[in-house]
């Protein structure tokens, strides 16, 4: 196994940080005479869904919030769906609605969230939103809770001035990729967005001083493509067979070959106890905006 010399970037202890400025942030809501209102709609059950939406409503009510979990058969139609987020959106007690990913075929997975208020759109996946974080007006915009998480890891390597690095994205969805390159933008990094069609994806990688990985790939980021002292933050989350740890057994790795990478990087996320504890926090942090927003109050920043 190759020596790691990058520094490991602590995603569990950051996103507990995050959470103890979200309990404080909340408290003021509250003696403010407002509770954070979160609403998880969950449609059918995936067994991944589940754990999810029950890890967001658990958090959620450790800190004090509003917390409500809706479950809905898959079989649930779609004006059946839009009918429950319209509810939602006129609820005054809820200032934040997300609607759990992926949808049943059925259901236009784009409609019902064009459905949600866009300030209440705690995900941050509704065009209004992904406008105004493309148009650079950050203040009103609600930032995906995954993109939101790996800045403030980045941020916690190489302090509040990335201006001018290179960063590579690799992958381009709406929910990671995409908006992730917009937040390093704004940064005023010079930014590429790799993906699938990408020509030599390991020389484009080789040029970047920061690396973000949202593929889906098991490793797919290998140690020699990685410029030395570069920041690697891997967001893949791959489920993989771990015969060692007996018959049927997996364990989860990135979309990096840790330790090959480790070996080169500056500084790395390891998966898991990387991104993935961002997640959930910025989840809490964005619900207390909203509130904030909604309420009129001043908003605490995260
Ligand atoms: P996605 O499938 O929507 O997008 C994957 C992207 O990777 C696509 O844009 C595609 O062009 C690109 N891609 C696919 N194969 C490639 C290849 N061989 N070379 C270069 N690019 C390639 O996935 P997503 O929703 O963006 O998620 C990406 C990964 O991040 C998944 O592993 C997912 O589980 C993980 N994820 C983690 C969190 C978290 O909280 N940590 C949140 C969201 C997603």
């Amino acid at each position: 196994m190759a020596e790691t010399t990058a520094r490991i970037i602590d995603g569990t202890a950051i996103a507990a940080g995050i959470t103890e400025a979200v309990r404080g942030a909340t408290g003021t809501l509250k003696a403010a005479g407002v509770t954070p209102g979160l609403a998880v709609v969950l449609v059918g059950a995936d067994p991944a869904s589940e754990v999810y939406v029950r890890n967001k409503g658990k958090t959620a009510a450790s800190l004090g919030f509003h917390s409500v979990q809706i479950n809905r058969p898959a079989t649930i139609g779609e004006a059946e769906l839009l009918a429950l987020v319209d509810e939602l959106n006129r609820d005054p007690a809820i200032h934040g609605i997300l609607v759990q990913m992926p949808l049943p075929q059925h259901i236009d997975a784009a409609k019902v969230i064009e459905a949600i208020r866009p300030e209440k759109d705690v995900d941050g996946f509704h065009p209004i939103n992904v406008g105004r974080l493309a148009t650079g007006s950050r203040g009103n915009a609600l930032v995906p809770c995954t993109p939101a998480g790996s800045m403030i890891l980045v941020r916690h390597a190489l302090g509040p001035d990335i201006a001018g690095l290179r960063a590579v994205v690799i992958g381009r969805s709406n929910i990671v990729g995409k908006p992730v390159a917009q937040l390093l933008l704004q940064e005023n990094c010079t930014v590429t967005i790799a993906h699938s069609r990408t020509r030599d994806l390991a020389a484009v990688v080789r040029e970047a001083d920061i690396v973000v990985a949202a593929v889906g790939r098991p490793r797919l980021v290998r140690g020699d493509w990685v410029k030395p002292g570069a920041t690697v933050i891997d967001v893949g989350m791959n489920r993989i067979p771990a015969p060692e740890k007996g018959e049927g057994q997996t364990r989860l790795v990135g979309d990096v070959a840790f330790d090959e990478a480790a070996a080169v990087a500056g500084w790395i996320t390891p998966v898991p106890k990387g991104v993935g504890p961002m997640t959930i926090a910025m989840l809490m942090a964005n619900t207390v905006t909203a509130a904030s927003r909604i309420a009129g109050l001043p908003e605490a920043s995260f």
